[in-house]
């Protein structure tokens, strides 16, 4: 890295604004030492680029899973005021609402390690994966409509699921706001078949257990104890998502330019927010936010039927509740104390979850004593991390932590560094199982690529934003 950065404490860097031109705000690294080593010249210049967007409040901010990302890193919150600021897609990125829901269950490690290969077998069939994949649900265009608008309610209303699966999403499965006329033909071509599929990549399901409890009041609240087994969704709006994304890309370059945005990075393309451009991606973004958790819904309803199938249990006995269900590519209206006034800000989070106090009328009445669970995927072969929303998370990143562990190795790299095969077996020996749709996906995913979970979640855990509630190791993975 080229330039001075300003400490402000163990896991803080200040960029000056003096790093380029055009900056706005600072901006905040949150990173330890080791993470600040290995971090990319391009994830900082993307951290000035976005720092100089119009109405942008505080910092432009990177959680230390960053990488880079397609305009504003992944791993990257900024949040732009209601009347001075943007709307950019970029921020959101292309995989709208992709996001993590975890399951608890009454089920102990024991009594899923000797079937594991055949439970992930009959997941894997359960839910189609892959580039491009079809489901076994087809939805018509009034269908995809209510999907578009009514988000996860759709799909329990239609019996793919209890109301109490509501209750525990973020926003609850539905962000207000849909506009469906600003959804492409091209866009609802992609998202029929695709409703309740996985996707591919890093998208998976995963087989857990939990492995150490950091917070006993708070895993009592999320229904969490050692021993027990867990299972994690991770995947979001399909090609839906994608090509709305795309759309909205093209008209918002122009608009950027028809207002006279001054832009560090193309792919930062963005209009003011009360703009009809910016305020048609909004509504559409919202379809697509809405189409990824009906998705996951959808999916969970699968996985569901499969454990109920293989262990011949009914939906008490085996407790399969969900505990939180979180967005981590999206962006929302929210109320920030800034300066010590209340203003409204389009906070974008970019490969970031929200991670909401207690009190917060946002956070589902069971965890209001403890905040928003906040949910970190590792890799399929090292631990993931449940921790809860904290206060200081909204004087510090507007209510926001890291959502993964974040890639260090491009997937490219990835092919010739490792071989699918060797880290499946690898990964045996650790008593981790995966089924995958082809083994060169396996190597681009192996756990190598990705920063060390445990590195990352403690830094947002000594900041405060977020604080560890349990550690879940992986048993078997489906990727997609
Ligand atoms: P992203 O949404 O940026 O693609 O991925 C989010 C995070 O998921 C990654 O940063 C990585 O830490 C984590 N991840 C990727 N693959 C797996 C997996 O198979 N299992 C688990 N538990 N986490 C994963
Ligand atoms: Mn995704
Ligand atoms: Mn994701």
């Amino acid at each position: 890295i080229s330039i001075n950065l300003n400490k402000i404490n163990d896991n803080t860097w200040e960029v000056p604004r003096g790093y380029k031109p055009g900056m706005r705000v600072p901006g905040r690294l949150f990173l330890s030492p080791p993470l600040l080593n290995i971090l990319e010249q391009g994830t900082l210049d993307q951290v000035a680029n976005v720092a100089a967007l119009p109405g942008i409040q505080k910092y432009s901010m990177a959680m230390p899973d960053a990488h880079l990302g397609y305009g504003f890193p992944i791993g990257g919150v900024a949040a732009f005021d209601r009347e001075e600021g943007v709307i950019s897609p970029g921020g959101v990125g292309f995989d709208i609402n992709c996001g993590v829901r975890l399951i608890r269950s009454n089920l102990k490690e024991s009594d899923v390690r000797p079937g594991i290969t055949d439970l992930l077998e009959r997941l894997f069939h359960a839910v189609p994966s892959g580039v491009g994949s079809k489901s076994r649900l087809r939805v018509n265009d009034d269908q995809l409509d209510d999907v578009f608008i009514h988000g996860s309610r759709w799909a329990v209303e239609n019996g793919y699921g209890v109301p109490n699966d509501v209750e525990r999403c973020e926003s609850q499965g539905m962000m207000e706001g849909a506009l469906v006329k600003q959804v492409s033909t091209r866009a609802r071509q992609r998202g029929r078949p695709q409703l309740g599929t996985l996707g591919s990549g890093n998208h998976f399901l995963e087989i857990q257990y939990v492995d150490e409890i950091y917070d006993t009041k708070a895993a009592d609240a999320f229904g969490l104890h050692e021993g027990q087994i867990t299972f994690m969704i991770h995947c979001g709006s399909r090609g839906a998502g994608h090509q709305i994304c795309t759309d909205h890309l093209r008209t918002l370059t122009q608009a950027a330019e028809k207002y006279k945005i001054d832009l560090p990075d193309k792919q930062l393309a963005c209009a003011p927010t009360d703009s009809s451009e910016a305020q048609n991606y909004f509504g559409a973004m919202v379809c697509a936010a809405n189409y990824a958790w009906t998705n996951r819904q959808v999916i969970m309803h699968w996985a569901r039927e499969v454990f109920q199938d293989f262990f011949r249990q009914d939906m008490d006995e085996l407790g399969m509740d969900l505990v939180y269900d979180v967005a981590h590519n999206v962006a929302k209206l929210e109320t920030h104390k800034i300066d010590g006034k209340k203003r409204e800000v389009y906070v974008h989070r970019k490969g970031a979850t929200r991670a909401f106090p207690p009190e917060h009328s946002d956070v589902p009445a069971a965890y209001k004593k403890v905040g928003q669970p906040v949910l970190i995927p590792g890799s399929m072969g090292t631990a993931s991390y449940v921790l809860h929303g904290t206060h200081d998370a909204m004087d510090i990143s507007f209510g926001s932590a890291c959502h993964g562990a974040g890639r260090v190795m491009s997937r490219a790299h990835a092919k010739h560094e490792f071989r699918g095969e060797q880290i499946q077996k690898d990964l045996s020996k650790m008593g981790i199982s995966v089924r995958a749709t082809q083994p060169a996906l396996i190597a681009e995913e192996a756990p190598g690529v990705y920063k060390s979970s445990s590195d990352v979640v403690d830094v947002v855990h000594n900041l405060g934003i977020a604080r560890k509630v349990a550690r879940l190791m992986p048993i078997g993975v489906v990727k997609g």
